[in-house]
């Protein structure tokens, strides 16, 4: 049912394939970010087109509403939402950390109020295993504790040995064979921790590995070092998880150094916000010269929204408050990422991969709102 391959290397690039019970997904692969069951402003038809074989849902909003019971009882989230394709769940951690209000720490687990109502919830590596099983995505995340950054370097350590026993917790609590369950690896910006936390999971012994605790506005550079630093202890065989990263340029510079799957919210917030991602850089669809510009976002690009829309249309809708502008702007933005994907994993079979890298570092380089060469 589950499985990974690597099947091609350039240099610590990798492309392979990981079996789901909902699909084969091609690696390296981008997640769009499902937060509550949907990715905001599209459909599941818009997304499969676009070539979406997972999604990522949020264990703290879906947990919080509608419920993970209720989740359960209409047939976990491929029952409820209609998504044929794969699901992957985060563990909740990272949100109980960054939106809940009045949280209370303890080796047991955290307790917090909801960002919605103010209503009290716990979250245990036990309870975070029991709804991730009620959603019943095919991977899903051991229970981890997500230090801010900065931070002084005995908090890192601390919440990061503690994500290491809520790991072997979260283990033992989850008995799903249906699902995937992975470590995630945590250290922050301190290569021994990330280390001796990388050592601890393995010897646990998950059919795959997150790197968590990023891109909470560390310096890119030190991130790069985490993962070269992680990039000859993780097994090879293993799938490798960079959890809510990025930019295109920080999915490619992390592929480089041998990531294989990427979450992140980017395509579709910066699309509700009027921001394209194109082939010659990014696009601020605010931007007045756009005002009577008949051409589509991007030229070169195959998706819905180039393929029927002008610059000026969506400027138009995007300026009117139409929904239709984040809907068109984010069926792009996704397009955009997963067609990235696509070059990416050729390059990587054809051993072009430092050449696409250097091509795509230099066609983002664009000001936002200039104007490209038609
Ligand atoms: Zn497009």
């Amino acid at each position: 049912m589950f499985g990974f391959r690597v099947t091609d290397r350039d240099g610590r690039a990798r492309a392979g394939v990981l079996s789901t019970p909902h699909g084969e997904i091609e690696t390296p692969v981008f997640m769009p970010v499902g937060t509550a069951g949907a990715v905001k402003g599209v459909l599941h038809r818009d997304l499969e087109e676009a070539g979406a074989g997972i999604i990522l849902g949020n264990t703290y909003h879906l947990m919080l509403r509608p419920g993970d019971a209720l989740v359960r009882d209409l047939g976990g989230l491929h029952g409820f939402t209609g998504w044929t394709r794969a699901f992957l769940t985060d563990s909740g951690g990272y949100q109980v950390f960054s939106l809940s209000a009045l949280r209370r720490l303890s080796e047991e687990g955290v307790s917090f109020r909801s960002h919605i109502d103010g209503s009290e919830h716990r979250l245990t590596p036990e309870r975070s295993m029991e709804v991730q099983m009620h959603l019943g995505a095919d991977i899903v995340m051991a229970f981890d504790e997500c230090p801010p950054w900065p931070a002084p370097r005995e908090a890192v350590a601390e919440a990061t040995d503690r994500t290491t026993r809520w790991a072997r917790r979260s283990r033992a609590a989850h008995t799903r064979s249906d699902q995937w369950l992975f470590g995630i690896v945590q250290g922050g910006v301190h290569l021994d921790l990330r280390e001796r936390s990388a050592r601890d999971l393995i010897e646990m012994g998950f059919p795959g590995y997150a790197i968590g605790g990023v891109s909470v506005g560390e310096p890119k550079d030190d991130r790069r070092r985490v993962l070269e630093s992680l990039d000859p202890i993780l097994p090879t065989e293993r799938p490798r998880y960079l959890m809510g990263v990025g930019t295109p340029e920080d999915i490619v510079e992390a592929v480089a150094r041998g990531v294989d799957m990427f979450d992140c919210v980017l395509p579709t917030r910066n699309a509700r916000n009027g921001q394209l991602f194109t082939r010659n850089g990014r696009l601020s669809i605010r931007n007045a010269r756009f005002r009577d510009d008949p051409r589509p976002p991007d030229p070169d690009c195959g998706c819905l929204t180039c393929r029927t829309a002008s610059r000026a249309y969506l400027r138009h809708l995007h300026t009117a408050g139409e929904i239709a502008a984040a809907t068109l702007m984010s069926v792009h933005n996704l397009f955009f990422y997963l067609d990235m994907m696509r070059s990416m994993r050729q390059s990587i079979r054809s051993c072009r991969f430092e050449e696409f890298r250097l091509d795509l570092l230099r066609s983002l380089g664009g000001a936002q709102g200039s104007p490209e060469p038609s």
